[in-house]
């Protein structure tokens, strides 16, 4: 890549206390190590999000609960990456154990979007897409169970890309909510995506779900084109008046560009989409639950003196931060007798239900376009104090979650500056057939507007 390893280190020394991308930064390795890797990868500078294991580094997913936890080993992701050549520079910041769109609900504090220090980067990778936009890595890995890549990948103008679940070995990553929890890339453009995720994708014996199903070459697939495709533009949920109007326009400006470079377009709908916030929240809830359980003091991180056993499950538990402790609330009532049946057993029918109704979709597309957030990136502490707002920001990112597919988020150009904001990037997303990510990566290259952050050539 165009920029050294001693270029990037400079920019992380000078940027990162101020846009709180980066938790922890790798300051041994140099550039002799770098360059003399070999492999695909060999001179790419990632970060890597703190959920995601690298063996002997803070594993602390920005939680109080893993304080001084160090991981064991890597996560196959982390190795795959450090066999195929790239260079680990950082961890990045994160909602704790992933539960957040925007990057301040962590132990270390927020992170700032580097187009506008007043705004959030976005969440839960917030720290990913960050650094990336400003000029600290080439890419990130960052992990994405409800849009937690898409979405900070849109807020700060680069690429967020999640496979179809089951791609990427999901061992050695902090589980939040296991049946939708994904790893995905962050870059800057086009070819660096597909580069780390060819990388990270294939079959692990570590993780019983992923699958060992033929993959596109993706660096050739951004140059095949779009002629003959046909793509499904989701216009109906996109009148929403929730929607900034600026997105809505970029949504058209797309679509035609797609038109242009020889796509077919259509306007389609997907039967229940409007429900995906709602099963979302039930689902997750109920699988973080489940998975937090295992923080009690004994097994993982540091434990809170208590005067018996129960005493010290209370007061360690308690390090949890309040949204983590709002969504075990909600997961055990949607699991207990009674409620079950009333919230998680609809939750999944609606689950099972949008999937079949993407499923029919794409007999008649093969991709569908629409945007990747309703809003701009917010400033920061807008949405704190009212979890719902920042629950219903998810609603576009939440549907190829809960039904797997493939998805990715590219840059489409800068909203106008008015008298209170700068130019803010847009994102757009586009969701592909399970097992079909080449044709993601052809419609994004008909789409992307690459948007350098200009705070990346900050000297
Ligand atoms: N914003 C969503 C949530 O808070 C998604 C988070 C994620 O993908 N990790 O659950």
């Amino acid at each position: 890549m165009a920029v050294s390893l001693a270029d990037r280190q400079r920019r992380i020394a000078a940027h990162n206390s101020v846009v709180g991308a980066l938790v922890d930064i790798d300051d041994t390795l140099d550039a002799s190590s770098a360059v003399a890797a070999p492999g695909p990868l060999a001179g790419v500078t990632v970060v890597i999000k703190a959920n995601i294991a690298q063996q002997g580094q803070l594993l602390s997913a920005a939680s109080a609960m893993l304080t001084g936890y160090r991981a064991p080993a890597d996560a196959t992701c982390t190795a795959r990456l450090r066999e195929a050549g790239a260079s680990i520079v950082g961890t990045s910041n994160m909602d704790e154990f992933g539960m957040g769109s925007s990057t301040e609900r962590s132990v270390y504090g927020a992170t700032k979007n580097p187009w506008d220090l007043s705004r959030t980067a976005g969440g839960s990778s917030g720290g990913a897409a960050a650094a990336v936009a400003a000029g600290f890595c080439d890419a990130a890995l960052g992990t994405d169970t409800g849009g937690s890549v898409r979405q900070p990948a849109a807020f700060c103008g680069v690429v967020g890309f999640k496979p179809t679940y089951g791609r990427i070995s999901r061992r050695g990553v902090v589980a939040f909510a296991s049946s939708l929890d994904q790893v995905g890339v962050i870059a800057a453009d086009l070819a660096t995506t597909a580069a780390v995720a060819t990388a990270v994708i294939g079959p692990d014996d570590g993780d019983s779900t992923t699958v060992d199903n033929p993959l596109a070459d993706l660096r050739s697939a951004v140059s095949a084109g779009v002629t003959g495709l046909r793509v499904g533009v989701l216009r109906s949920i996109v009148a929403a008046d929730v929607v900034d109007p600026a997105i809505r326009t970029a949504l058209d400006d797309a679509a035609l560009r797609l038109q242009q470079a020889g796509a077919t377009v259509v306007d389609v709908d997907v039967a229940l989409i409007d429900q995906a916030v709602a099963a979302y929240y039930v689902i997750a809830t109920a699988e973080a639950s489940s998975n937090l359980s295992r923080y009690d003091g004994v097994r993982f991180g540091p434990r809170a003196a208590g005067a018996g056993l129960a005493d010290m499950y209370e007061a360690t538990r308690a390090r949890f931060g309040d949204e983590v402790k709002r969504r075990i609330l909600l997961g055990t009532f949607v699991l207990s007798h009674g409620f079950y049946e009333a919230y998680l057993l609809q939750a999944q029918k609606v689950r099972t239900k949008l999937t079949e109704a993407f499923r029919r979709t794409f007999d008649d597309v093969d991709l569908l376009l629409l945007p990747t957030t309703p809003t701009l990136p917010f400033a920061l502490g807008d949405k704190l104090s009212d979890p719902l707002a920042m629950y219903v920001g998810d609603l576009f990112t939440l549907p190829a979650s809960l039904a797997g597919l493939p998805a990715i988020s590219v840059p489409v150009g800068l909203s106008a500056p008015t008298s209170t904001s700068p130019s803010l990037p847009i994102g757009l997303q586009l969701i592909g057939r399970p097992w079909d990510e080449g044709t993601l990566f052809a419609g994004a290259n008909a789409i992307i507007q690459p948007t350098p952050c200009p705070y990346a050539d900050l000297p």
